[in-house]
């Protein structure tokens, strides 16, 4: 049904775990050239492994400006292209306000939207001389639509990356270059793993489809906007998250019960 992406090559940051493996794996599979990302070098070789002769794995941090630059450099020289950037790389560690140090609040933001903005900027020049290129950034329902106690940072983050993805969006238009955001909804994860089976089972009652989502629930939206078929899409997002965010009230998620 799609125009294949087979060769082209994709660039997965936070691909060693979790949803950027998920999209790793994803992409892999439709035969593109998969650079894995993590600060792990050795989890980020076992994913490349998983996928196949058309991977190899990178280490950097997406925090830093040099490791970025390091990243796009390596997927130009062993693949000889970036095609497309999948600025998936994200933490989410929990502090309520009055707790949240400066600190804590900086290392949330510096990975996640400005990871987003370093990531972004160093794919910039090659797919600016290709003038061609597909930019997606994993952002998430909680921050943009939604908000829970503890993650005030990480909601400004990712409601950051989406404010950051329209500007981005019409300034890299001129040259072909697409950003588009999936917004996942709670995701069964090594990351939600670590949120706990309490949390996991109160997150499942909430969710009109009554289960967490998959990692490849993302990565097939991941790969939609990487394929020729979304070529006109850019600046938009995609919720993916079960119903998650459209019960008003409890009594909403109740009503759907009766047979
Ligand atoms: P995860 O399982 O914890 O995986 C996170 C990945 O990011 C790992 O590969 C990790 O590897 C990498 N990473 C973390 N900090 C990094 C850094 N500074 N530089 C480079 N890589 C880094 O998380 P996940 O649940 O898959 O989440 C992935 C993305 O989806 C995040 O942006 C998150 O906000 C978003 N999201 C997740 C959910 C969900 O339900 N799971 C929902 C909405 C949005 P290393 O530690 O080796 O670097």
């Amino acid at each position: 049904m799609f125009t294949s992406l087979a060769g082209k090559t994709v660039i997965v940051t936070g691909a060693s775990k979790g949803i950027g493996r998920g999209m790793a794996r994803r992409f892999g599979e439709a035969g593109l050239n998969v650079l894995v990302v993590s600060r792990n070098l050795e989890e980020a070789e076992k994913v490349a492994a998983e996928i196949g002769a058309n991977a190899s794995a990178f280490a950097a941090d997406v925090s830093v400006p040099g490791d970025c630059s390091a990243m796009a450099a390596c997927a130009v020289e062993r693949y000889g292209s970036i095609d497309v950037l999948c600025a998936n790389a994200g933490i989410f560690p929990a502090a309520k306000l009055g707790a949240m140090t400066a600190a804590d609040f900086d290392h949330v933001i510096g990975t996640n939207l400005k990871g987003t903005f370093l990531s972004v900027s160093a794919v910039l020049p090659e797919m600016k001389a290709r003038k061609k290129g597909r930019i997606v950034l994993t952002s998430s329902i909680t921050g943009p639509i939604t908000g829970y106690p503890g993650w005030s940072h990480y909601g400004a983050s990712k409601a950051g990356q989406l404010g950051f993805m329209r500007t981005a969006a019409i300034e890299l238009a001129p040259w072909n270059i697409t950003v588009n955001a999936v917004m996942p909804g709670n995701i069964h994860t090594e990351g939600m793993d670590g949120m706990g089976p309490d949390y996991i089972a109160s997150m499942e009652a909430s969710i009109p489809m009554k289960r967490l989502g998959s990692v490849a629930d993302i990565a097939n939206t991941a790969l939609f906007f990487a394929s020729e078929e979304a070529a006109y899409i850019t600046g938009q997002t995609m919720v993916i998250d079960g119903g998650q965010v459209l019960p008003e009230s409890l009594m909403a998620l109740q009503e759907m019960d009766v047979a």
